[in-house]
């Protein structure tokens, strides 16, 4: 059921139960990480393999220590800048994370969400929330309530309706090494900005077969559609004559196909908008059963970026 009424998420997230969490990224899957019939309950209603561990979504700053410890300098002054904000941090755990929530590693992965609903919840249990994204695993990311009613149904009893995404791509996800901060994920915030405080990012580069940051297993994020990424829309439309296509393209349509399949991201020419509609239109392409979903590349840069990496991630099957 969707529904705006916090005192029923926060009575429901008490008695261990599972719901769907607006955020400023994506739509969390969200429950107690203290409960372990709740952490449970994410997972099988993600279907989502027990390595793949669970982002902690906190009230404030103020309640860091009741999850991490030993939290380097640079991971305080990341937190002050970005938080609330899309901005993860890899610390090292308390012990009273339940190793289920981390998937056993010694790290917790945690944030606090800048969105008025969100924070209104936390505020009123005195828990945090183990929050991943709700959408079944390597589906499309959920950017509105809808998307989680589509996915989910009656298999959670809520979804907490906070409106359209405002940012519509995950978390910036930062860890450390002997307190030098290193990009486990592309997302929200460009990294750009971040090196303005940490000076030039190491980028995690994950081991072969070793999937210990999901978010970057090589399909991911991806529509039932075979989708198509590229920097050359005129040659896959003409190698691909005679499919029914659709084309997801980032400032403008293309007078050499049919517009009514064409989407645009941003008319105005904007990364930020076109984040932030990227996972809501590929949702709709989707939908209409195409033979073809055609991505155009995006710049690599800033937010260019974080979109180009899920895109690729997207399509990475199907380019034929
Ligand atoms: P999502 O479930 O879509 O919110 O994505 C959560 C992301 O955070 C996944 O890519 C996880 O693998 C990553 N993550 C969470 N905790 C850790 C951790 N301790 N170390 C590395 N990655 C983590
Ligand atoms: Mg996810």
């Amino acid at each position: 059921m969707i529904s705006t009424d916090i005192s029923k998420a926060a009575d429901l997230l008490k008695a261990g139960e599972v719901i769907g969490l607006p955020t400023e990224t994506v739509y969390g899957l969200a429950g107690n990480i203290f409960n372990e019939t709740a952490i449970r309950k994410i997972f099988s209603v993600k279907q989502r393999p027990f390595y793949n561990p669970l982002i902690v979504h906190l009230a404030g700053i103020d309640r860091l220590d009741q999850v991490a410890k030993g939290i380097p300098g640079i991971a305080i002054k990341l937190a002050e800048k970005f938080w609330p904000g899309p901005l993860t941090l890899l610390l090292q755990k308390q012990s009273a994370v339940p190793d289920l929530v981390t998937a056993g590693k010694t790290t917790v992965a945690v944030r606090v969400p800048d969105h008025r609903l969100a924070l209104a919840l936390l505020k009123r249990i005195d828990f945090p929330l183990a929050a991943p994204s709700a959408n079944p695993f390597g589906c499309i990311s959920p950017t509105t309530a809808k998307h989680v009613d589509d996915y989910f149904g009656d298999n959670i009893p809520l979804v907490l309706d906070g409106g359209p995404c405002r940012n519509g791509v995950e978390s910036t996800i930062i860890g450390f090494n002997d307190g030098e901060a290193i990009l486990y994920r592309h997302g929200a915030i460009p990294m750009e900005e971040i090196e303005k405080i940490t000076g030039k990012l190491k980028v995690y580069v994950k081991e072969e077969n070793a999937p210990d940051a999901p978010g970057m297993l090589s399909k991911h994020y991806s529509p039932r559609t075979p989708t198509i990424l590229t920097d050359n829309i005129q040659q896959v439309l003409k190698e691909h004559a005679g499919k029914k296509m659709a084309l997801l393209l980032f400032n403008k349509k293309r007078n050499e196909y049919d517009p009514a399949l064409q989407w645009v991201l941003s008319p105005g020419s904007r990364l930020e908008e076109a984040a932030s509609n990227l996972y809501a239109m590929l949702h709709t392409l989707d939908e209409l059963k195409v033979d073809l979903i055609i991505c155009e590349k995006m710049k690599e840069e800033g937010l260019g970026i974080t979109m180009n990496d899920r895109l690729v991630r997207a399509s990475v099957e199907s380019l034929i």
